[in-house]
């Protein structure tokens, strides 16, 4: 059956196809789109940011009835755990924000095909599903189908006892001891989840420091607060064999530089090595759309891949794996295909781990500052000497921001400490209008908030913060 006349087929329904989709369909455009998954969202609301979020907020929920509440005065006795019920609420949230997704489609007039995508040429995709085929036409095509978990090689996953974050997100019962290959923020937000429910837990890390790609002293700071929390590191060390033929599983471990092999027991592994675009099945060969030597779609600055008429975002192209990222160029592509010329400053995307606590950041590192030769200022301010922090008793971590030295521009900050997703928003703000650090420090920010904290080490940035 041949379907057509579309302005826009979107291969992939994540947060950047469906976006993609929504703002196409707003702006005038008839438009359809295909996944295979059977629920909208993608890897983002189905086993990604939303289910885990839901997650780490029951597990801190639980880990602060059982432990932290006796310094407010607060007395507790018999908290248990029923795992089910979490999940079950967790799978209820995903439900209802992918067809909340669906709810949107209908209302912005997309058509939604479940199916595989292949695209035949750059003005004919075919949606297969259950044996049937559906032939889309097309004037533009839209390659939005993100990413998939890497694989640690000699290791199988099981989704049971060897699991990647998605079999994470469901385990059946708390493992004893889970041991968490790579201390990426995927890794550190599923380990997080599962010590706060009981289980012992061992990350084990390549580099020599968890967060690959953050601020250094950020990262610093992180595995310290972790390490408190009863999380255990082995940075700078190498998976070299998983054997899960026994009762236990026996992980073997060496020095990243070389040196001698250990063996550690544990019930459960999770490998989050990172995640690799998925362009299986898609017929990019054939098509003659080019991958660059990562395997990701190859782009040019307006999301054209080398095929006129087929375009590609999201998690599938160069960039951060974030959702908000690939959102953004979703909305662009659609902007561009009715003749607008939408803008994304790459340097300004924000990353945010939502741990407790949590961890968030935008701009550039003092890495990368340094790297670059630009001479930069850095401000730093405590939560332990701002007033809100101190009063809800969660004084860990700090803000630091970085300004260009000569112009004052703000250039990058790097937040651990409560709420701090949320703080991050004021500095992203602020370097898309060019803020420079003296402008968020004379800005007046309510009091007493987490807030005070950022205009704190933006006066530590300009001149001198007043309450250090
Ligand atoms: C555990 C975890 C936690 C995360 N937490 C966060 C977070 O807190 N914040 C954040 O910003 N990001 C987070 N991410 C990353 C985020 O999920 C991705 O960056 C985002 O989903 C990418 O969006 P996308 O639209 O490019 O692709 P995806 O969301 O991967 O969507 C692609 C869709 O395309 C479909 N598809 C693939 N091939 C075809 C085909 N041939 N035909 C039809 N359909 C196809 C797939 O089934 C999928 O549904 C997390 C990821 C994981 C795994």
């Amino acid at each position: 059956m041949s379907e057509g006349g579309y302005d826009l087929v979107v291969v992939g329904g994540g947060p950047g196809g469906y976006v993609a989709a929504i703002k196409a369909a707003q702006l005038g455009l008839k438009v359809a789109c295909v996944d295979k998954r059977g629920a909208l969202g993608g890897t983002c609301l189905n086993i990604g940011c939303i289910p885990s979020k839901a997650l780490l907020h029951s597990s801190h929920l639980f880990e602060e009835v059982g432990h932290g509440l006796g310094k407010h005065g607060i007395k507790v006795s018999g908290v248990e755990l029923d795992l089910g019920a979490m999940l079950a609420n967790k799978s209820q949230v995903v439900k209802g924000l992918t067809q909340g997704i669906e709810y949107l489609f209908k209302k912005n007039k997309v058509d939604y095909v479940v199916g595989a995508g292949l695209i035949e040429n750059p003005g004919k995709v075919v949606a297969q599903a259950n044996g049937a085929a559906r032939e889309l036409t097309t004037r533009n095509v839209l390659i939005a189908t993100g990413s998939d978990v890497m694989p640690l090689p000699g290791v199988s996953i099981d989704e049971d006892r060897i699991v990647s974050s998605t079999g994470a997100l469901d385990l059946k019962r708390v493992p004893k001891h889970l041991l968490v290959v790579g201390a990426g923020y995927i890794g550190l937000e599923m380990g997080t989840v599962w010590r706060r429910l009981g289980a012992k837990v061992t990350v084990v890390e390549f580099l020599d420091r968890v967060t690959p790609g953050m601020d250094g002293e950020v990262s610093k700071e992180f595995e310290r607060i972790l390490k408190k929390q009863g999380m255990a590191f082995k940075l700078g060390t190498k998976v070299t064999g998983v054997d899960s033929s026994g009762e236990s599983i026996k992980v073997t471990v060496e020095p990243a530089k070389g040196g001698a092999a250990e063996t550690i027991e544990c019930d459960t592994v999770l490998v989050s090595i990172g995640r690799q675009p998925y362009t299986e099945g898609l017929g990019l060969e054939k098509v003659g759309v080019r991958l660059d030597n990562r395997g990701r779609v190859e782009t040019d600055d307006r999301f054209g891949t080398s095929v006129a008429g087929i375009w590609a975002i999201g998690d599938v192209i160069v960039g951060p794996m974030l959702a908000h990222k690939a959102e953004e160029e979703g909305s662009c592509v659609a902007e561009q295909l009715v003749g607008q010329k939408p803008h994304i400053d790459y340097d300004i995307i924000p990353g945010v781990v939502y741990t407790t606590p949590e961890v968030a950041s935008v701009g550039k590192t003092e890495e990368q500052l340094k790297e670059a030769g630009i001479t930069y200022k850095a401000g730093k301010f405590p939560f332990m000497a701002n007033s809100r922090a101190r009063s809800v008793g969660l004084t860990d971590g700090f803000v630091k921001l970085l300004a260009d030295a000569a112009t004052d521009r703000v250039l990058g900050a790097h937040i651990i400490g409560p709420e701090a997703g949320i703080l991050i928003a004021e500095v992203a703000v602020a370097m898309e209008f060019g803020a420079s650090s003296e402008d968020i420090a004379r800005t007046c920010h309510p009091h007493p908030t987490l807030e005070e904290a950022v205009k704190e080490a933006a006066l530590a940035t300009f001149a001198k913060p007043i309450h250090m």
